[in-house]
């Protein structure tokens, strides 16, 4: 069985190819993750917590959900491996960050009788084509069965940004995730994408069309290849570099490496680099930053 594929290995090499390869061809292990993907972590494993506890028909208060948190936070914490990227922002503020975005879904959501909770962090494994030559994976974090019957996949987000209707209807993520469930609930059946933008308190939906699905596969297969056929990942500097826990390694943040790849860089290449920066600054505004 070839590599499976996922929309996050597929963004890392769209964002920066250097990155790719540190992550999925050399296979770096990261060492660092930022304090914005750990409070992200740690608001979906009380989610998941909670519909556990919702499926049992024991619906924990609000407090007890807010106490669970700050437990997880405590047992799970480590200043070694947790970097505050943005200098001078009280680690109080993210730790308070989690507990209200927490605190507005409960309160949004509860008692949890709109819909029927199907998977909680469910993987999903499936082909792109007819073979099986395409195969992506994928973990959801909720699916349900909503009172009309559609099927509906969720995906919590803690970045702050809530993206333009426009990205959301074009949006990879959950859209594969509908084609991969489909195997599972038939392509008959309705299907409704939800975005919960639980640092706003903002939920967003969206729908594929089978055709919109069918263009989804297409594209999708086409980037595997390119990725494929690829040899060379060169590195490109986004918005995100920041965030990247390859940076130390990054030829193109050299000054700690004098004598390496990026210190050997010609002008063209420096002013195609710039140009395509630009492009990239544009393209991360939507990724998940607090
Ligand atoms: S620091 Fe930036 S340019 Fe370097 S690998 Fe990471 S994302 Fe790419």
């Amino acid at each position: 069985m070839g590599t499976l594929y996922s929309h996050s290995r597929l963004s890392s090499f769209e964002n920066c190819p250097k990155q790719f390869e540190f992550r999925y061809i050399l296979k770096v292990p990261r060492e660092t993750e930022s304090v914005e993907a750990f409070v992200g972590k740690r608001v979906h494993e009380i989610l998941e917590r909670l519909y556990l506890f919702v499926g049992r028909g024991q619906i924990p208060g609000v407090e007890k959900v807010v106490d669970r948190y700050h437990k997880l936070w405590e047992e799970t914490w480590d200043p070694e491996r947790v970097r505050i990227v943005r200098e001078g922002t009280p680690l109080a503020f993210y730790r308070e960050l989690g507990e209200r975005c927490l605190r507005g879904y409960y309160a949004r959501h509860y008692p949890f009788d709109e819909d029927e909770t199907l998977g909680i962090e469910k993987r999903v494994v499936f082909p792109l084509d007819e073979a099986g030559e395409y195969r992506m994976q994928g973990i959801i974090d909720r699916i349900s069965r909503a009172r009309d019957g559609t099927i509906e996949v969720h995906d919590y987000k803690t970045g702050a940004r809530v993206p333009s209707q426009q990205r959301l209807d074009e949006d990879r993520q959950l859209a594969l995730y509908q084609i991969g469930l489909a195997r599972e609930y038939g392509d008959d059946v309705p299907y409704r994408l939800v975005w919960h933008f639980v640092a706003r308190n903002q939920i967003r939906t969206s729908t594929r069309t089978p055709e919109e699905l069918a263009v989804l596969r297409e594209k999708t297969i086409e980037r595997i290849d390119e990725i494929r056929r690829t040899t060379v990942f060169p590195p490109r500097k986004i918005a995100l570099c920041n965030w990247c826990e390859y940076k130390p390694l990054c030829p193109l943040y050299a000054e700690a490496h004098p004598g390496s790849e990026a210190a050997a860089e010609t002008p063209a290449e420096e002013a195609r680099r710039g140009s395509v920066a630009a492009r990239d600054v544009k393209r991360n505004e939507q990724l998940d930053l607090l």
